[in-house]
């Protein structure tokens, strides 16, 4: 079976675009693929995260994990701080990775704005590391939104790169020298909703560094608090079309009507075969219905699970260490393909 890597940041304020774009999928891919799925802790704290905050935000990511059905048993969920394999060849990447490239990261753009002198080296190194998360396990297959595929582009070029400027030492250690060592990640970005937009603005997506809450749905809203959010939303004033074609030009009408045929598991044509015509006014309450039913099923058995944090813990202890078991055999190539001495 093809080998699935993903993460998710425990950076608080998990949202419906966290859930349609990556987690609602790593769900679906169970069936089909061997599934790895990591709570990047060392993602977080690129920027500065409260330590007794961000404790109970792994939990809550790894709670959201299990609540929207992923099983730790036949496959792998853990924590990234957990396994150091991750930050060690990290720094073997930061080494083959070139600074233009990572100059050319649109998320340090964004996330670092005009204050480039004053954020972390580690926003700036992040895609190394997210390269090595993938790589670390040779993964294949990377269920990601929409606005991860920059990152996954770059941790091809670092796959490519490493096979190339190794390329002897790779065949001297016994691979094949056509394939080099590291596959070329492959982002799966083709989801219902790969890129779900902020609700004030529609042409921002949703994220959960947002400092507007009513941006967001987040995963732990209760049902009043998404049927305001809903009905707050930003729209314009023209009722729905009846057809996709006339939702161009008009990102936050487009944005509530992907959101309620991603939760439905329909179409966008579909949707608006049924509700063309309406006014929001008729629309945006059936939305938060429906968003409703798919959300607090799931808020109810995060609740659960985070009443039991020593079950979490243990979930992610067990994850690690079957994670470190396929890291470590990496690394250990690894090491010996750079030209590294090490203890056998
Ligand atoms: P942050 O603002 O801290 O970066 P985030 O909302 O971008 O948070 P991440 O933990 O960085 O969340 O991303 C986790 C996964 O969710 C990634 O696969 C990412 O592509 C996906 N994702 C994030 N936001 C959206 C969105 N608005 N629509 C679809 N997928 C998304
Ligand atoms: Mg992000």
């Amino acid at each position: 079976k093809p080998l699935v890597f993903s993460g998710v940041q425990p950076t608080g304020n998990l949202h419906l675009g966290n859930y349609l774009g990556a987690i609602k999928r790593f769900v679906e891919m169970q069936a089909t693929h061997d599934c790895i799925y990591c709570v990047v802790d060392e993602h977080a704290i690129t920027v500065w995260q409260d330590p007794f905050e961000l404790r109970r935000q792994i939990r809550e990511v790894t709670a959201a994990f299990l609540a929207a059905g992923i099983d730790p048993k036949m496959h792998i969920v853990f924590n990234q701080s957990q396994v150091p394999e991750h930050a060690e060849l990290a720094w073997v990447f930061n080494c083959v990775a070139r600074m233009g490239w990572l100059n050319r990261m649109t998320q340090f753009k964004e996330k670092a704005g005009k204050d480039r002198e004053n954020v972390s080296v580690g926003l700036f190194a992040y895609p190394s590391l997210m390269a090595a998360d993938i790589l670390v396990y040779r993964a294949t297959h990377v269920p990601v939104g929409e606005d991860q595929k920059q990152h996954l582009e770059l941790a091809r070029d670092i796959a490519t790169k490493f096979n190339n400027d190794f390329s002897a030492s790779i065949v001297a250690q016994g691979h094949n020298a056509e394939e080099g060592y590291f596959p070329l990640p492959e982002p799966l970005t083709q989801g219902p909703a790969p890129r779900v937009m902020s609700l004030r603005d529609g042409t921002k997506k949703m994220s959960k560094s947002d400092p507007s809450d009513y941006s967001r749905i987040n995963l732990t809203d209760d049902r009043d608090a998404i049927a305001q959010k809903i009905r707050k939303a930003r729209t314009d004033p023209e009722p729905l079309p009846s057809d996709v074609e006339g939702l161009k030009e008009r990102p936050d009408a487009d944005n509530l009507v992907t959101i309620y045929a991603a939760l439905a598991g329909t179409t966008k044509e579909a949707v608006l075969g049924d509700h063309g015509g309406s006014q929001f006014s008729a629309f945006k309450p059936a939305l938060a219905d429906l968003a409703v039913s798919v959300l607090s099923p799931i808020n109810d058995r995060m609740k659960a699970l985070m009443a039991e944090p020593d079950h979490i813990d243990a979930v992610l202890a067990d994850g690690s260490e079957r994670a470190g078991a396929i890291a470590g055999k990496v690394m250990d190539d690894v090491r010996d393909i750079v030209g590294f001495i090490q203890s056998r």
